[in-house]
């Protein structure tokens, strides 16, 4: 399994085609009068109503009588800030609703973008589940006088079980950029630690080429005062050597590199006065379209589809890795430093995707020299520049029977990362099994990293862990997950180890969360109590200290019971929640990585029965729900000054609470339905779970309209709007049958 990993990947793309697959037919909607309404419904918050008249054909005023008749209320002003960072939410709740070409015309985008996005932003394919939905085209027709009577009904729903209104939001989405991006209130207080650097990714970076476009500038200068404030003094930010260097064989690929370097070396020195520095991942060298090679044979490794590597046992490729990274050294020298993965993600060395057998060269060597002579290159980079930069070697992907090798092989002045977690066994509900990475509820480290870091010790070389401090695929639909003990036990276990720093989280957990302020207290030398304690008190104030740490304690216990498995995590609903749509009959698709759950439960459970399955995520649900009870208490007592924060972090562990209680409900459901000859009793389990899926979906829509920042996580933006979540009302309620059925 690959980590999920957003890339700027393109050197030069061959021709894009819009990706070709399987054209299912697309999932029904009866709860809505036709496509139309869905449309309109579905993107009331997100597209301005223009935009969606003239992709059907419609004026604007059509398109809002439309949205209203359905008692929606608006439209929201939808600022092209907005539009520019919603591209993938659109995109997903479009994909059963529009062929490619309305989709491209909703966007602005044209074909080659829409082709380059669904491709390269972050495996958005993948995640729609490498196929297209058959979608004729939609174009407007003025509802006659069923589909009219329907919208009505549907308003008089809406009326009924939401009646603040559907449509507007009392936060508008995305506002939480803007309070994060202001100059925080209280300079952070610098504190020494041995464990450095603990480094993390932008929350709300986007997708494409930050050092080039300053409109995407994923860590504007409150932010980093922010998460300094958090105890971060690291962040990172992908770097591909021809974006940043003239890249010898085809100098024109690096366009506009100088202007990279100069915003980095801005980046870089901004980042400086808060304390934090500034790394660059490298997955390098890029594989090159094969045509590349017609001019340069001698370059060729080995070949991957459109793609082939730039062989490394060739020296010149070598003397090319050394000479980008020399010229970075030297171009940014307060650089903090590289970290590098070697055998996954692009395809970069011959071997990096395990297929170095292919290549004449790399075959005749074992694969740990070949991952030696990459990280090694770079090594002699940052010493040709005379550099100061840190060096850190992550044995993502290798496998066992190289780690060993590899380690050995790595220059004295690198230092060796490993995921934490990695390996960890755990039992779940009587279930046993292991960790595989991106869990927070598993508390590391793992035997895997241990054996890695000892053989990295024993030949003196520095040690870093890769943990997710504070959000995972276990939970990323919340800025952060509350389970704060076990993050701080996490961080106590690796100071105990003497490692020398941590990387918090891949590209998800960067908000300045508790999460990140208990890894610096732990770090700097208290114990696990003594650090949530000074960081409760420190957000929260005296008087509610104590009740949040008791809150954190309990949803860390909850937390403890989730259902850990590398395919739940990557298919479960776990972040689309309660705005997952539940079926009368199975739908027939398969749920996607991170994308949409549909109603495949079999995927969703993994190696976990299906009861176990939901009552442990029933657990969960619960751990976080006595938590946030906990919070509104302390809430209550808080100080004037202290009263907002207490329930923001109530309403992140009612958040994540009503997300695993949802799937539950959902899988008991999808078990339930698929049942012939349903008994009565079972008849009625099937109704109350659909008015239990309701309640939640009312609930969770009246935490988001005044939270921006729930249901949304960098890579995928938001999983969902206020108006999914009506719309889920509108789901149950049909399901219950109280929509009349055509
Ligand atoms: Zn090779």
């Amino acid at each position: 399994m690959i980590a999920i990993i957003s890339l700027l990947g393109a050197l030069a793309m061959p021709t894009l085609d819009l990706p070709t697959g399987p054209t299912p037919d697309p999932v029904p909607i009866p709860h809505f009068p036709d496509r139309l309404h869905a449309f309109v419904w579905r993107n009331w918050q997100l597209v301005p109503a223009e935009r969606m008249a003239r992709v059907v054909g419609a004026h604007s005023a059509d398109i809002v009588a439309l949205g209203r008749s359905m008692g929606l209320q608006g439209p929201p002003r939808i600022s092209a800030d907005q539009f520019r960072r919603s591209h993938v939410t659109i995109i997903r709740r479009n994909w059963h609703l529009l062929p490619y070409e309305q989709l491209m015309d909703l966007l602005g985008w044209t074909r080659e973008e829409l082709a380059f996005a669904l491709r390269e932003d972050d495996f958005l394919y993948v995640k729609l589940g490498n196929l297209k939905p058959r979608c004729d085209r939609l174009v407007y027709a003025p509802p006659n006088s069923d589909a009219r009577r329907r919208a009505a009904h549907i308003a008089a729903i809406i009326k009924e079980e939401l009646p603040a209104g559907v449509g507007a939001t009392r936060e508008p989405l995305f506002r939480f950029v803007r309070q994060l991006s202001s100059k925080p209130a209280t300079p952070a207080s610098p504190v020494s630690t041995n464990m450095s650097p603990r480094f993390c990714y932008s929350y709300f970076g986007l997708y494409g080429d930050p050092l080039l476009d300053p409109k995407s500038d994923p860590y504007p200068e409150g932010y980093l005062a922010r998460l300094a404030a958090a105890g971060v003094d690291g962040v990172w930010l992908q770097g591909v050597l021809s974006k940043l260097t003239l890249f010898p064989w085809q100098p024109e690929l690096s366009e506009g590199y100088e202007k990279r370097i100069a915003n980095l070396r801005r980046l870089v020195a901004r980042a400086k006065r808060h304390g934090i520095k500034v790394f660059l991942y490298l997955n390098e060298p890029r594989a090159m379209p094969n045509r590349f090679f017609a001019d340069h044979p001698e370059l060729r490794g080995v070949t991957e589809g459109d793609f082939t590597t730039l062989c490394t046992s060739v020296a010149e490729v070598r003397s090319y890795l050394v000479n980008a990274v020399a010229a970075i050294s030297r171009a940014v020298p307060d650089l903090g430093g590289f970290f590098t993965i070697t055998a996954s993600e692009n395809l970069t060395n011959c071997w990096s995707h395990f297929g170095g057998a292919a290549c004449p060269r790399c075959s005749q060597r074992p694969a740990a020299d070949v991952i030696t002579d990459v990280n090694r290159a770079f090594a002699e980079g940052v010493r040709a520049a005379n550099g100061k930069q840190m060096l850190i070697a992550w044995d993502w992907g290798w496998p066992d029977e190289w780690a060993e090798d590899a380690i050995h092989g790595l220059p004295q002045e690198c230092a060796l990362m490993s995921v934490s977690e990695w390996d960890l066994p755990i039992n779940r509900g009587g279930i046993a099994t292991s960790v595989g990475e991106y869990s927070l509820s598993a508390v590391g480290p793992g035997p895997r990293a241990r054996r890695h870091w000892e053989i990295a010790r024993r030949r003196g070389l520095r040690t870093l862990a890769k943990i997710q401090a504070a959000a995972t695929w276990e939970m990323s639909a919340m800025p952060y997950v509350p389970a704060v003990r076990l993050t701080a036990q996490h961080a106590a276990n690796l100071r105990s180890l003497d490692l020398s720093g941590l990387m918090l989280g891949w590209t998800l957990g960067g908000y300045p969360s508790p999460n990140l302020d208990v890894v610096r207290e732990v770090a700097s030398g208290k114990g696990v109590d003594e650090a949530l304690e000074a960081v409760a008190r420190a957000r929260y104030g005296p008087v509610a200290a104590a009740p949040v740490v008791a809150a954190w304690s309990a949803i860390s216990e909850g937390f403890a019971e989730f259902p850990y498995h590398v395919g739940v995590v990557y298919t479960a609903p776990l972040q689309a929640g309660p705005s997952n749509l539940l079926f009368a009959k199975p739908t027939g698709y398969r749920a996607t990585m991170v994308g949409i759950g549909y109603d495949d439960l079999n995927s969703w459970r993994a190696v976990y029965p299906p009861e176990v399955f939901y009552r442990q995520l029933r657990k969960v649900a619960d751990g976080f729900t006595q938590g946030a009870r906990i919070l509104r208490g302390a809430a209550q007592e808080a100080d004037q000054t202290h009263r907002g924060a207490v329930e923001a972090e109530a309403r992140v562990a009612e958040a994540s609470a009503l997300h695993f209680r949802s799937v539950a409900a959902q899988s008991e459901f999808i078990l339930l339905r698929s049942g012939a000859n349903a008994t009565e009793s079972v008849h009625r389990r099937l109704r109350e779970l659909l008015f239990e899926e309701k309640s939640i979906a009312k609930e969770l829509y009246n935490l988001q309209i005044q939270d921006s920042r729930i249901g949304f996580e960098a890579t995928n933006q938001y999983y969902y709007v206020p108006c999914d979540l009506a719309e889920k009302v509108l789901n149950c309620r049909w399901l219950l049958g109280d929509i009349e059925i055509r």
